[in-house]
């Protein structure tokens, strides 16, 4: 099915059969991966290498997300399927990707690292696509990366223009849903049977608050999925990580119940910064972050620092705005604060 769009040596490449891969029991003398069979130099036991396809953690996941485990891929991080993607479908020095700018930075990065063409296509005014101009790269990109809810912005990206572009653009389209937890609208994950070319990304970086682990999902069709995990190295994710989202996943309440709380925490911040004179504005965020624009973002975000909040400067790329985690509301009050210290110095030097 993906035979014309794939980079031909992927097409013919024999997938690396790790041991694990070749006998998948539990019990028995495994003298097959040249392991340590006497133990770890750690206390707990990490001999042993962990399962390559991760089977029990995609049943889970599965049941949670309603698709079929052919349908995961996991990766130390989404940033992993962002760049297999890339590796199976672009040839370096002669294809490219479609990108939307201001939007997540590594898909640039991992283009630009697999010496494959990026065409910017920047967002609207309001944030939105420019579907005239994207459709002028339809016949030229072999993927086209969408972010929604979107970052650095925080909104979400039309419905329909998603729609038109899986139903017109014949190359890959990557719907990053990193943030979608919170945000109103449903993923577009139960729609992934009508779209083939359509790949899904989600991670436990945010919502699930374990950016520590690296571990990111990528839904799509059965086929594409075994690409993936054709080209990916073959133990990439560690067995903590594995086992700390089996147990994650047992406790999708206490995702649920932070993500209510960073919500509420969202909209009581962007009140509160509308208030702060020199603040132009605090765009609509459907994520765990406001894209706040402002007079003076450099100073603001210097300020900033000094006082020891760190934040991120935008400015380059969105006009005058930095983008502001949603922290805990003892951090989001001292954030305001440093805000307020800062609009009062202005005030006061001005007089002097
Ligand atoms: C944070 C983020 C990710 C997640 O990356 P991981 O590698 O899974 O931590 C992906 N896409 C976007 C847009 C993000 O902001």
């Amino acid at each position: 099915m993906f035979d014309n769009l794939l980079r031909p040596h992927i097409k013919k490449l024999q997938a690396y059969a790790s041991a694990r891969d070749e006998y998948q029991g539990n019990t028995g003398i495994f003298l097959d991966a040249n392991e340590n069979a006497i133990g770890s130099a750690t206390y707990e036991a990490y001999n042993r290498y962990p399962d390559p396809q991760q089977k029990l953690l995609k049943q889970k996941i599965a049941t949670i997300k309603k698709v079929k485990p052919e349908n995961i891929f996991l990766g130390n991080g989404s940033d992993e399927a962002i760049d297999l993607l890339i590796r199976a479908f672009c040839e370096a020095q002669e294809d490219a990707i479609a990108i939307l700018p201001p939007t997540y930075g590594m898909y640039e990065v991992s283009a630009t690292i697999n010496a494959v063409k990026v065409y910017q296509i920047p967002l609207t005014q309001l944030f939105q696509i420019d579907l005239e101009k994207l459709k002028t790269y339809f016949d030229k990109v072999k993927i086209i990366f969408i972010c929604s809810p979107n970052n650095p912005t925080g909104n979400t990206i039309a419905e329909p223009d998603i729609l038109y572009i899986l139903e017109h653009f014949e190359g890959i389209v990557l719907l990053d849903e990193a943030y979608v937890d919170f945000c109103a609208d449903k993923s577009w994950l139960s729609r992934l049977d009508k779209y083939p070319r359509l790949v899904i990304i989600q991670t436990f970086s945010k919502a699930w608050g374990m950016a520590a682990l690296r571990l990111g999902m990528a839904f799509a069709h059965t086929e594409l999925i075994a690409i993936l995990n054709k080209i990916k190295s073959p133990y990439n994710i560690n067995i903590l990580t594995q086992n700390l989202a089996l147990e994650a996943l047992d406790n999708e309440a206490k995702m649920q119940e932070m993500v209510k709380v960073t919500i509420q925490q969202r909209e009581l911040l962007k009140e509160k910064l509308k208030e702060i004179a020199y603040i132009e504005d605090v765009y609509p965020s459907e994520a765990n972050f406001l894209l706040v624009k402002m007079k003076n973002p450099q100073e603001v975000f210097a300020y900033l620092l000094s006082k020891k909040i760190i934040t991120r400067d935008r400015s380059k790329v969105a006009e005058r705005a930095i983008r502001i985690s949603i922290g805990t509301e003892t951090e989001n009050i001292a954030l305001l604060q440093a805000l307020r210290d800062y609009d009062n110095s202005l005030h006061h030097n001005k007089k002097v």
